[in-house]
Formats: C-alpha cells, sequence, structure tokens
C-alpha cells in the first residue's frame, strides 16, 4: 500500500491491502485453528493460544472496523449486536449508575430492563436528544455510562454525541454510542468525544442479510476497554471466523452501498412526505424533523438508509399496507440490500414509545422508482 494517507474507501476496498504470505492471493484465508502449537521454549511466539480469546482472520475484520472508526484502542468483534451491546454494561460493576436513551432497539431495552437490574445495574431512561433532561439525570461520580443510540429506532431521534460527550466527561461517566443506523460511513463517534461505539454489524456492515455479529470499537486503551475485553474472553462471546471473514467481504463495499442507501432513503422520504396517504415522515434528512441541525452537523454525505412512515387511517391501515408490499420484504432487521418494511408496534410490544400507525422502512439498493412504486401501491391497497 502506498505511504500516503489513504481515503477509509480505499482501505475498505482492499480490506486493508493485506495480502496472504504464502500464495501472494489478494484475499486472505480463513483461519479456522482452535488451536496453536507452543513453541519448544514453552512460549506462544505467534501471539495465539486457542480460538476463544483470539482469531487471525477476526483480527483482519477488526483492524478494518477500527480504521472505519478511527479508533485508536482498536476494534473488537462479537457473535451478535446484543453480545457486544451487553459486554459494555457487564465491565460495570453492581450499583453503578447508567443513563440510556429512551428511544432505543427495543432488545436492549427489554435485557436492560429485566438482566441488567438482576446484575445490579441501576439504569435511567431518558430522552438523549434533551441535554437538559440529560444532564439533570446524570450523577457526577455515580452515573459510570451514558448510552446514547443516533439515530434512533424507530423514530430516528438524533443525539448530539459532541454534546452528550462533554456531559459525561464532566460527570466522570464513559459514554457508549449505539451507531449501527449511521455506519461509519457518516458518523464517527469516538472523533466527537464518545468512548465506545456499538454496532449491531448484522445489518449494514455486513449488508447480506447473511451474518449476525456485533462490534465494539474504543478510543482508549485503558480499564474499561481491558474489561470489556475479559468479558468478551471469559464469556466466549468472539464472532466465529467464517463470519468474520463474511463480514469484511462486506465491508469492502460499504461505501458504495451506503451512498446509495442513503441517496434513496432521503429521496423516498421527500416523496413520501407528500403522498396524501402518508401523515408523517420520520427521517433526519428532512429539514422538519426535530433533530435536523445536529443531525447536518455530526452526520456527514447522508442521513443513513433508515426512515419511518405515519400513515393516515392508523394502525389497521399500516399493517395492511405493509401486507400489500410486492418489492419489499416484510421483515425484522435492517440495512441489509434488499429494502425491508415492518410494522414496529407489533414487534416492540407494551411499553414501546412507537406509535401503532408507524411503519420502517430499511432502504436498499434497489432502484428508487421502483421502491417508491411499492410504497405507493402498497399505500393505496392500505386503504382499499
Ligand atoms: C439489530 C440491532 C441491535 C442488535 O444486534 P443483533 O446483531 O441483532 O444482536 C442493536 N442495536 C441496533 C440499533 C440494531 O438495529
Amino acid at each position: 500500500m502506498p505511504q500516503r494517507p489513504l481515503h477509509p474507501r480505499s482501505l475498505a476496498a482492499q480490506a486493508m491491502g493485506k495480502i496472504d504470505p504464502q500464495t501472494k492471493g489478494v484475499v486472505t484465508p480463513i483461519h479456522i485453528a482452535t488451536t496453536y502449537i507452543r513453541d519448544e521454549d514453552n512460549a506462544y511466539s505467534s501471539g495465539f493460544i486457542y480460538g476463544r480469546p483470539d482469531n487471525e482472520t477476526i483480527r483482519e475484520a477488526e483492524s478494518v472496523l477500527a480504521m472505519l472508526e478511527e479508533a485508536k484502542a482498536g476494534a473488537l468483534l462479537f457473535s451478535s449486536g446484543m453480545a457486544a451491546a451487553t459486554a459494555v454494561f457487564q465491565a460495570l460493576s453492581p450499583g453503578d449508575h447508567v443513563v440510556a436513551s429512551k428511544v432505543m432497539y427495543w432488545a436492549l431495552r427489554a435485557w436492560l430492563q429485566t438482566e441488567a437490574t438482576r446484575w445490579g445495574l441501576v439504569i435511567d431512561f431518558v430522552e438523549t436528544d434533551d441535554l437538559a433532561a440529560l444532564k439533570a439525570a446524570v450523577k457526577p461520580g455515580v452515573t459510570k455510562l451514558i448510552w446514547a443510540e443516533t439515530p434512533s429506532n424507530p423514530l430516528w431521534t438524533i443525539t448530539d454525541i459532541a454534546g452528550v460527550a462533554e456531559i459525561a466527561r464532566k460527570a466522570g461517566a464513559k459514554l457508549a454510542v449505539d451507531s449501527t443506523c449511521a455506519s461509519p460511513v457518516h458518523t464517527r463517534p469516538l472523533t466527537l468525544g464518545a468512548d465506545i461505539v456499538m454496532h449491531a454489524a448484522t445489518k449494514v456492515l455486513n449488508g447480506h442479510s447473511d451474518v449476525v455479529a456485533g462490534a465494539l470499537c474504543a478510543r482508549q486503551d485503558d480499564e474499561f476497554w481491558n474489561r470489556i475485553k475479559t468479558v468478551r474472553k471469559g464469556q466466549g462471546g468472539i464472532l466465529g471466523p467464517f463470519e468474520a471473514f463474511l463480514l469484511m467481504r462486506g465491508l469492502r463495499t460499504l461505501h458504495l452501498r451506503q451512498e446509495r442507501q442513503s441517496a434513496s432513503a432521503m429521496a423516498l422520504a421527500q416523496r413520501l412526505s407528500a403522498h396524501p396517504l402518508v401523515a408523517r415522515v420520520l427521517y433526519p434528512g428532512l429539514p422538519q424533523h426535530p433533530g435536523h441541525d445536529i443531525a447536518a452537523r455530526q452526520m456527514e454525505g447522508g442521513f443513513g438508509f433508515m426512515l419511518s412512515v405515519q400513515v393516515t387511517g392508523g394502525e389497521a391501515a399500516a399493517i395492511k399496507a405493509a401486507a400489500h408490499v410486492e418489492l419489499y420484504k416484510r421483515a425484522t432487521s435492517l440495512g441489509g440490500v434488499e429494502s425491508l418494511i415492518e410494522h414496529r408496534a407489533s414487534i416492540e410490544g407494551a411499553g414501546s414509545p412507537c406509535p401503532t400507525d408507524l411503519l420502517r422502512l430499511s432502504t436498499g439498493i434497489e432502484d428508487v422508482e421502483d421502491l417508491y412504486a411499492d410504497l405507493d401501491q402498497a399505500l393505496k391497497a392500505g386503504h382499499s
């Protein structure tokens, strides 16, 4: 690779330019060994001992992620987004206070409300897009972690990462950001002052709906990051080498996919805003979105591939419209090359801030005219 600095898209396209030393292959082999030979002097000179703590294919994928997130302390891959997220909370101690976004990925909110409290964590949920409310909820010296998801599921609320980072720093707390729906193409939270960035790599990082994976990236190699490493090693939450290879293959096209997906999401958001059967479009790229100004500051090159629409005619019309899509796939998850639609309230259940007339749209790489035409006919069918 050239010595001059390269754009992340160049480094990602070549998975950091790594060449297989034995065959000179431009794609490195998948390392599947679970155990490694000890040297005659009893050392492990290769740096590898056993498959649960570490693996070369995992390390290669982690190096691409660390580059994308500008993570000075590196990245760690986990067996799922939830395994990555929960490792951050498990690195805390009983009695520690946590402040988390009220609007966030529903399964993590459910885990925090049930499992994490059994571990002795004390968790307050606030609107992290409201810095005054956040400041009031943070207890200096007691609050050890602020967890913010931005843009957050499924309303695409925007949290001001730099603003929250300052509140966290003053209180002596760490800031972790679930950046799954921004991706490093649009936002790099560590450069805005966050300590940890988390990804459900299952989503747009892999991008092909065929890998379940999670990632954490860290700004500083400190005691907290070491605690997280200990949690992964001890609990065995590492990703498998085949999945890491597939993830790396996906990362090579991340920029291309993300640019198309975000441009299409913006076009759909604008056109759906004028649709007579749509009451409201939730998308941070629209000037009327409450988080638009902050999003314009902390997201570059687009506002992401996720949007939601609230349909006229309420819950029944929303469910009926989803039932009539022909090109969109009626499925959960997000970030893949195929567009997905979901009636979120049916998934999230009681206690969710998700309106019942809301349909969540994950924008893929299909032709945007085809996507719009499909939504248009489905919305009409929903009202017939
Ligand atoms: C999917 C998702 C998760 C959880 O990731 P899994 O890989 O499904 O465990 C966490 N946060 C966000 C924003 C997600 O979309």
